[in-house]
């Protein structure tokens, strides 16, 4: 890994500060748990090398294969609307970069995290290691399929725009739990949900309309 200055440190410190402030805090977010934790991790160290001074603008960036990590703004929106706290054990599925796991993992007790592109997840995976998270365990596989072994999860957490909500992860969802999960067409504008589950039935409610890498299955 890199190591920076500490001035260089400083610089993105600051950085961090007003994309919490101008682009998260401004638009609505917040949970003071949400706001501490996308001001601790570094974001920097979740991007590409060369797209490191880009790390804190205001939109998704490119970190290879096709895939992006989300704009902050949407990382912190979608960590809030899980109401996430301390005692927590939550399911991602599309690791990218592990920024998000990261954030995550600030708040609460475990992550399990799930990916479909070796590679990506080998590498979140190194990455989530040499940074001290201990609370995030990666996998290599399709989510869609969710990770029984360590279900059933207060909340889910889907970054990939999936055509419907797969009913595997339906399942592994606790009671009174809540997902997260962009729907709609691949390519195409999808919807933002939350899907609480209630008496063991789905109740979904629209948040907003987003653009996520499609959702893929293994073949
Ligand atoms: N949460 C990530 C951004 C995810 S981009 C971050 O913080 O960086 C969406 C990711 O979902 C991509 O890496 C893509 O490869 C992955 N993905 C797509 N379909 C998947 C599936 N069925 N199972 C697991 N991961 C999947």
């Amino acid at each position: 890994m890199l190591i920076n200055s500490p001035a260089q440190e400083d610089a993105y410190l600051n950085k961090r500060e007003a994309m919490v402030e101008q682009q998260i805090k401004a638009r609505g977010v917040k949970d003071k748990l949400v706001l501490k934790a996308m001001r601790t991790v570094k974001r920097h160290l979740f991007v590409p090398l060369s797209q490191a001074d880009e790390a804190y603008t205001d939109s998704p960036l490119p970190i290879g294969h096709g895939q992006t990590i989300s704009q902050p703004y949407m990382v912190a929106y979608m960590t809030e609307v899980l109401r996430p706290n301390p005692q927590m054990k939550v399911l991602e599925i599309g690791t990218g970069s592990g920024y998000q796991a990261a954030v995550l993992a600030e708040i609460v007790r475990q992550v399990y995290t799930i990916e479909i592109v070796p590679e990506h997840g080998e590498l979140a995976a190194k990455r989530l290691k040499n940074l001290g998270y201990r609370n995030v365990q990666v996998k290599v596989g399709d989510g869609y399929l969710g990770w029984p072994d360590y279900a059933p999860f207060d909340a889910i957490i889907v970054t990939a725009g999936a055509e419907s909500v797969p009913p595997p992860l339906l399942e592994q969802l606790k009671e009174g739990g809540k997902m997260v999960i962009p729907v709609g067409l691949p390519n195409r504008t999808q919807t933002l949900k939350v899907i609480e589950k209630k008496n063991g039935k789905a109740v979904s409610k629209n948040l907003m309309p987003v653009i996520f890498v499609p959702f893929t299955r293994d073949k």
